[in-house]
């Protein structure tokens, strides 16, 4: 017997026909991949063993039941609240988690121990890109979906190493270039990628030189008269400060010669169906904000938005990162699209949650969450499936932070993480294959993930662990849910509820689904204001979020240039690892190619440092180090070092990148700078 489900790693959404063998095909029928899959989704049949799991609830290393240990939980989280308040407790939870789990979480936090400390690591994925599209949209919505990348004349790939980290993208785009050569892409990156092979033009832009280069675009296009001015007349405010700031910036801040913009230029400025799709190089940096609102600023002067073709395309990092968008997964929002900053929002949902309290103002993000942990603030901590002690920045003073929170619940499929070894309790999650749900891609497609495997041992999907927790602290009236099913009519009812209010979202259409209505969905891009009507794109004819119903272009001003000494380093992803390896490292072919920890160093600062091949290469930030194989390779600039963000203590025991990555963030949406450390490099 086979099931139709959805690929749990990046934000493309493939969906996967699986068997309980664990035999994986990619679903042809699926609108994300049309059967295709990447390495990784063509692995994941061996990932679903058992070993490793954690199958039993375990408090202080002892095997308990869940009544135990809810009840314990349950105890701990009150304790904190009477004693120092809602803000004292804190949840961190993760884009692996199904739109379900995401929900259940939220409303618990906001809605019933109201305060909003609740954060997840999508934080470190696209919070810049929520932060633009509210600025210059008045909402968090992704205009066009993946049939533009098909449809374009020119594709501008912007801090995206497409080819590795949304591999099924990049198939799709390769695809439509071998059938229409005349398509140009361009890939905008300081290293050059696998990304770049496919690119008939390759930027080496400056780290975090994106905001001097579009700018540069926008005050090309108005010299060059190329701005749509009756769009501009009908649909977006802001334009004049826009383009002032634009005019005052240096466009070779960007690190690029006069001759590669004006190339670039000339390419964007003279093609019509244009898509910009960026990523991690974009969002994680402490400008993120401003990276994102300078391109936005492009296709809003333009009007190249919302077309068939045309648009900026922000592609999410995890499978639900949009997911949790959706259900308010921030620190700094509410379910459904509200804003937490509107009391009028705030007592809608407080009324259709009859809760008894709500959160007043945004929580804490991410970093600042960990640094709550570090000074005491916080009193009891539940890290939902991620292991933050391995992936946030300054990982060692994470590590440091969780041991000092008296309580911490850490719920995970496995047994061993470097997070769930830090905690007082650890609750055995079900995983990819055993739970059902739902989970919205990159295109805002919502899709089913469904299970086809047995729940081991003790395990429970989140939803209904956080759910019993919440009846154990004395509100199991509002969570009283049997199925994921329910959850979902309940998101969905909010959403219907929520009308009134002037949103994006809305899939009040799915409301009144039936079980087997819900077991059957198919992928459904939101809105879905009516059953089986969803809607590709937004935006053509103007409609924005704000009140005037008009887009915000915004005054952008580029970083000045920093010169340390230091080396710059960029960390990402490797093509056939997943996060910090819990499922990917057990697919021993997916290890084959890249095995170890490595750094990526220019052969002259390899040769300055009497490094060769494979050496021993010390980073350090001062306070920690990481130690790392040399990779000497011309892909990076002199001065500038990539190492994968995969391995954890536990498989590589100075091999944790983030260990050596500050923790600066973007003022506006707090995402951490994970692309831009400063470093010193030495031989071991
Ligand atoms: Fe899974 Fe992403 Fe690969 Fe698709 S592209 S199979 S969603 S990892």
């Amino acid at each position: 017997m086979t099931t139709c489900t959805t690929c749990p790693y990046c934000g493309v959404g493939c969906g996967v026909i699986a068997s309980q063998d664990g035999t994986i095909k990619g679903d042809a029928q699926h609108p994300a991949n049309f059967g295709r899959l990447c390495s990784k989704g063509s692995a994941l049949g061996e990932t679903i063993d058992l070993e490793g799991r954690l199958l039993a609830p375990m408090v202080g290393g002892i095997e308990t039941g869940w009544d135990e240990a809810t009840a314990l939980v349950a105890r701990k989280f009150s304790e904190a609240i009477r004693d120092h308040g809602p803000e004292a407790v804190a949840i961190y939870a993760s884009g692996q988690l199904l739109t379900e789990d995401y929900y259940v979480a939220n409303k618990l936090m906001k809605g019933f121990i109201g305060a909003a400390n609740i954060d997840t690591n999508s934080r470190l994925c696209m919070a810049s890109s929520v932060a633009g599209h509210k600025r210059a949209f008045g909402s968090d919505t992704v205009p066009g979906t993946y049939e533009d990348l098909e449809h374009a004349d020119l594709i501008v790939l912007v801090g995206s190493n497409l080819a590795w980290c949304h591999p099924v993208l990049h198939q799709r785009i390769a695809a439509a270039k071998e059938a229409r050569p005349e398509m140009r892409i361009v890939n905008v990156d300081p290293r050059r990628t696998a990304t770049s092979q496919l690119a008939d033009l390759h930027l080496s832009v400056a780290p975090d030189g994106d905001v001097a280069l579009f700018n540069g675009l926008l005050a090309h296009l108005a010299a060059s008269g190329r701005v749509d001015r009756a769009y501009v007349a009908a649909h977006v405010n802001g334009f004049d400060s826009a383009l002032a700031a634009a005019y005052a910036t240096d466009a070779v801040d960007s690190g690029l010669s006069a001759d590669d913009l004006a190339i670039f230029y000339s390419m964007w400025a003279g093609t019509e169906k244009v898509v910009t799709v960026y990523s991690q190089g974009v969002n994680q940096s402490t400008c993120g904000t401003d990276k994102v609102n300078a391109i936005l600023n492009c296709h809003l002067a333009t009007g190249r938005i919302g077309r068939p073709g045309m648009g900026p395309f922000s592609v999410t990092g995890q499978p639900n990162a949009m997911g949790g968008r959706e259900v308010g997964g921030l620190a700094n929002m509410l379910a459904n699209h509200l804003d937490i900053e509107n009391a009028a929002h705030r007592d809608a949902a407080q009324a259709f949650w009859a809760s008894p309290t709500m959160c007043e103002a945004p929580g804490l993000k991410a970093v600042d969450l960990f640094k709550a942990c570090a000074d005491g603030r916080i009193k009891a901590l539940w890290v939902m499936s991620t292991n933050p002690a391995v992936s946030l920045p300054d990982a060692q003073g994470v590590a440091d932070a969780i041991k000092n929170v008296p309580f911490t619940v850490v719920s995970d499929i496995m047994a061993r993480t470097d997070t769930g070894d830090l905690a007082d309790v650890l609750l055995p999650a079900a995983g990819w294959g055993e739970k059902s749900g739902t989970v919205t891609n990159s295109e805002r497609r919502i899709s089913r993930q469904r299970a086809f495997l047995p729940v081991p041992g003790q395990a429970r999907p989140d939803w209904k662990i956080i759910s019993d927790v919440a009846a154990a602290m004395g509100w199991g009236h509002a969570f009283a849910y049997d199925s994921p099913a329910d959850v979902f009519r309940e998101h969905a009812a909010l959403s219907a509820a929520m009308r009134p209010f002037e949103r994006d979202f809305d899939i009040s259409g799915l409301a009144q689904l039936s079980d087997a209505e819900y077991d059957a969905l198919a992928p459904v891009q939101w809105p879905v204001p009516e059953a089986g009507k969803g809607r590709a794109r937004f935006f053509a004819d103007g409609g924005f979020y704000h009140p005037d119903g008009k887009a915000r272009m915004l005054p952008v001003t580029a970083p000045a240039p920093v010169a340390s000494g230091q080396f710059h380093l960029n960390t990402g992803r490797n093509r056939d690892q997943w996060h910090t390896m819990t499922r990917t490292g057990k697919a021993p072919r997916l290890g084959t190619h890249l095995a170890e920890p490595y750094v990526e160093i220019h052969p002259g600062d390899a040769d300055a440092l009497g490094l060769g091949t494979a050496e021993l290469c010390v980073l350090s930030d001062g306070k920690n180090r990481a130690i790392l194989r040399s990779l000497p390779t011309d892909r990076v600039a002199r001065g500038a070092l990539f190492a994968p963000m995969h391995w954890t203590r536990q498989r590589a025991t100075r091999g944790t990148i983030n260990t050596v990555v500050q923790t600066g963030t973007d003022p506006i949406s707090g995402q951490p700078a994970l692309k831009f450390g400063r470093v010193r490099a030495s031989r071991f």
